[in-house]
């Protein structure tokens, strides 16, 4: 039996949130000798990654999996997962009238 540690980036496709999870998997056979991937997290059985992730900020279930080491090769994802800053600008609405 192998045990292999996996980090799986996920994107959130609601805030752009962009987190990581670790995940164990485990290889073995079963009992035909087919290969059989278990993945645990904090060492339970789990569903393997999927759309269904919880994003970790704004919490909604519409997230995306990567592919193992995507973020590795774009770091710039990580980058915009910060917020942008709030617009400090009022919106004006109606526009203001001219002061005569
Ligand atoms: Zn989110």
């Amino acid at each position: 039996m192998e045990e292999e540690l996996r980090i799986v980036p996920f994107e959130c496709q609601r805030c752009w949130h962009v987190w990581e999870e670790d995940y164990v998997v485990r290889h073995q056979e079963d009992q035909h000798g087919n290969a059989a991937e278990i993945w645990l997290r904090n060492g339970l059985p789990v569903p393997p990654p999927s759309a269904a992730a919880v994003c970790p900020k704004c919490g909604c279930q519409k997230a995306k999996v990567f592919p193992d080491g995507y973020l590795t090769r774009h770091p710039e994802l990580i980058k915009q997962a910060e917020p942008a800053a709030p617009d400090e600008t009022p919106l004006l609405s109606p526009v203001r009238r001219p002061l005569y």
